[in-house]
């Protein structure tokens, strides 16, 4: 999957030829029970379907299938995420899941109700009544792995099974610096200085885009704010908690992290 390049056209009507990802007309995503996958073998088929990516030889488009076949498992947001392989196809699952849910739904001006256009080929919708363009939502969020000389900063949220880091919506009127800044002194009163970038990652549960970050905390007393997480403690590298699974940035930020730890 790593030769496709992310791609937007509309392809009703028509036979479409390539590989295929189906959703039923809830928005959930089908999964092929035989092969375990949601993205099909190369085939040609007519629908009204929407081309997502491409490659020199292939394509991914996405439809809507009315009729489900037997073979095909009927997947609710999160349950996917046990058949995803890689980050490649969480890349792929997430710009399909986000893109059929943006096409299927939205279809009212906020302002003065009336009914959008169809999607256009940039993505947007218009409004025939006060011509603005709207176009699908993404909520920045960032994560950040909180080191002290020796240890680092490790979270249980409210109902999760694991310890992770620290993470929070950005804000109006905020950068991502501002919000680490922000997050990690509301969740555990602690003030961090030396940020570095760690790296992004979708996530469509709903469409969120998580922006990771190491920081270096100025003290180690840690005061948690128990509306949103249950505890916050300090770890050795050598004596870790339970931490979040594959494919998840909070798992990598927090593997990078503990290499800047002795
Ligand atoms: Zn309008």
């Amino acid at each position: 999957m790593r030769d496709f390049n992310a791609c937007f056209e509309i392809c009703l009507n028509q036979k479409n030829t390539g590989k295929h990802i189906f959703f039923d007309n809830q928005g959930n995503i089908l999964l092929d029970g035989e092969t375990n996958s949601f993205i099909s073998n190369d085939m040609t088929i007519k629908s009204d379907a929407y081309k997502v990516y491409e490659s020199k030889t292939s394509a991914i488009f996405i439809s809507q299938q009315n009729e489900i076949k037997s073979n095909f498992i009927c997947l609710k947001q999160r349950e996917i995420l046990r058949y995803l392989r890689d980050e490649y196809d969480l890349m792929i699952y997430s710009r399909a899941a986000q893109l059929f849910s943006w096409v299927k739904s939205y279809n009212y001006c906020s302002t003065d109700g009336t009914r959008l256009s169809s999607i256009n080929e940039d993505l947007s919708k218009s409004c025939s009544s006060c011509q603005k363009s709207i176009f699908p939502k993404i909520s920045p969020c960032i994560l950040v792995a909180v080191l002290s000389d020796e240890k680092i900063l490790l979270a249980k949220h409210l109902n999760t099974p694991f310890f992770t880091v620290l993470a929070g919506f950005v804000e109006y009127g905020e950068t991502l610096e501002e919000c680490v800044v922000r997050e990690v002194y509301e969740e555990v009163g602690i003030k961090v200085h030396d940020l570095k970038y760690h790296g992004s990652q979708t996530w469509p549960f709903p469409n969120q885009l998580m922006v990771g970050f190491i920081a270096k905390a100025y003290d180690t007393e840690i005061k948690p704010d128990h509306s949103e997480i249950e505890s916050a403690e300090w770890f050795d590298k050598s004596n870790l908690p339970t931490i979040p699974p594959r494919l998840s940035l909070s798992r990598s930020l927090i593997e990078k992290a503990l290499n800047f730890l002795p």
